[in-house]
């Protein structure tokens, strides 16, 4: 059991993760689950504030101060109960999310905030073990006939919302297994894949039917699919992305994250990688260029992969270690972050540049880049860059990632034929309630938002739910945030 008013007697106290040598000579998850005894300690430190602002910080609206109290208590049931409410995948997010609602945690003023997404992991974890998680009976079903396109955290919400409604869905996913970047773009290390099978199951026990292998406006047909669907949801993600158009990019050696990390991802999982070209840093010093989350993917990727070393590069420069004025509490901040990832070696460098890629005999070989400095006002943009003169220098490299993000989905093939509209930045427009800009059609997840998080997708594509059944019934009891 924990203690009354934890927060004045205990420090947070995280899990460790495996040991480096150990987690770098596999592809496991690199955590390692918390006992019972801490999850209760842990969980008594929160303070049940009377105004939660970790529940404000939360994109689900998760009930956080009630399940931490009921962890708190040992009661795992009520605290799965409350947290499968709001959240249909609990079990990833509790293991890949940033954690936004600590950012905005009470006790993060003058202490460490609650550990509330391992409060979380803990909790759907004991979901599982205690065969709390069973699928539902679905009483009555309506006759109406739904299309997901797209199998990643906003598609798979839908889709069970709508499924637990009574609709018939049937979810296309062009890869030959669902779970989108869940089971494509994290690593293992970060989350296994069994894990999401093991939720995907449940799913299909209550009758959602997944048809993989089928990329819809190819395979399936825009006209078909609004002749044989109600309701159709775009879940398809941002998948274009954005690229480093410099001297030298079409050397060979050069790829994009995604294609680097599926490829990985099915490696691992003893899936065929198809006719295209190996990418493998055996033996080969690795350039990730982008220092975000997906750059740090690739940089533990290549670690287990064997290459010789690896350096990570981005254009921004180092972000504050902790909360600065312009970044006050209770809003998310841009820290450092110092990933499993970067523990495991690598070196990172800030306010690089690359001007150019140079290579030998058609494969890359070297990357020539500057530093930079940034106004005051540009921390954040490379709106006001300037190259310090003199500061050129060369990093070599026979492997170079590109980790810079996505730039909106894609327009061509199944958008483009059914007409739907943009918003500026080249994301699927909707109004409100997620409708496009055809009838019928809705959207969700970063197909809609651009590109985001796990818990952003499954908050939009849980709304997206209701809005769809409230427009083929009139009226919805699926949860709205
Ligand atoms: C490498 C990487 C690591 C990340 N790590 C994290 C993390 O640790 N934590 C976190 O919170 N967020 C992370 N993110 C962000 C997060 O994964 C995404 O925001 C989230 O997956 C978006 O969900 P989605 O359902 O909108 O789209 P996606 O997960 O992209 O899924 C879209 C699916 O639609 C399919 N599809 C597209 N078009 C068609 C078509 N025409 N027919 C059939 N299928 C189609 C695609 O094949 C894909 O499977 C990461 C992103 C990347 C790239
Ligand atoms: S803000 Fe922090 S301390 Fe307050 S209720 Fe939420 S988790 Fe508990």
């Amino acid at each position: 059991m924990g203690e009354e008013r934890g927060f004045l007697k205990l420090a947070r106290q995280s899990s460790p993760y495996r040991e480096v040598c150990e987690r770098l000579s596999d592809y496991k998850e690199v955590y390692k689950m918390r006992p019972v005894d801490q999850s209760l300690e842990q969980a008594s430190r929160c303070m049940d504030c009377s105004t939660p602002f970790c529940h404000w910080g939360c994109p689900l609206g998760n009930y956080i101060p009630e399940w931490n109290d009921y962890v708190f208590k040992g009661n795992w049931k009520q605290a799965f109960k409350l947290l499968e409410a709001t959240n249909n995948l609990s079990e990833i997010t509790g293991r890949v999310c940033p954690g936004l609602c600590e950012y905005s945690c009470v006790l993060g003023l003058n202490d460490d905030p609650v550990t509330i997404r391992e409060n979380e992991l803990a909790i759907a974890e004991a979901g599982f073990k205690n065969g709390l998680i069973r699928p539902s009976r679905i009483e009555k079903k309506t006759g109406k006939k739904i299309a997901v396109v797209g199998s990643g955290p906003a598609g798979l919400s839908c889709a069970a919302g709508l499924n637990r409604a009574g609709h018939s869905v049937i979810v296309f996913e062009r890869n030959n297994k669902p779970g989108g970047i869940l089971r494509y773009g994290i690593p293992d290390f970060k989350l296994e894949k069994h894990i999401l099978d093991r939720r995907i199951d449940i799913w299909k026990e209550e009758g959602v039917v997944f048809k993989t292998g089928v990329n819809v406006g190819s395979d399936y047909s825009s006209k078909k699919l609004l002749e044989d669907f109600d309701a159709v949801c775009l879940a398809g993600g941002s998948g274009v992305p954005r690229d480093l158009l410099i001297e030298g990019r079409d050397l060979k050696g050069i790829y994009f994250a995604m294609d680097y990390l599926s490829q990985s991802n099915r490696r691992v999982s003893k899936e065929s990688i198809g006719q295209t070209d190996l990418i493998d840093a055996q033996g080969k010093q690795v350039v990730v260029i982008g220092g975000g989350d997906s750059g740090a993917d690739c940089v533990g990727t290549a670690h287990r992969q064997g290459a010789t070393c690896v350096v990570q590069i981005e254009v921004l420069p180092q972000p504050a270690e902790c909360r600065t004025p312009a970044q006050p509490w209770p809003k998310y901040p841009l820290l450092l972050k110092v990933s499993s990832s970067h523990e495991e070696g690598g070196q990172r460098h800030w306010a690089v540049l690359t001007k150019r890629f140079i290579g030998e005999k058609g494969w890359v070989k070297k990357l020539s880049c500057v530093k930079a400095e940034f106004s005051q006002a540009s921390q954040k943009t490379c709106s006001l860059m300037q190259e310090i003169a003199g500061s050129e220098f060369e990093i070599s490299a026979d492997l170079v990632i590109l980790a810079v993000g996505f730039l909106h989905p894609e327009h061509s093939g199944l958008l483009n034929d059914l007409n739907i509209k943009f918003d500026q930045r080249g994301n699927i427009f909707t109004q409100e309630n997620h409708m496009t800009s055809v009838e019928k059609i809705f959207s969700a997840g970063d197909m809609r938002r651009g590109q985001s998080l796990v818990v952003w997708a499954i908050s939009e594509g849980r709304r997206c739910a209701y809005f769809m059944d409230k427009y083929l019934m009139q009226e919805s009891n699926l949860p709205i945030i």
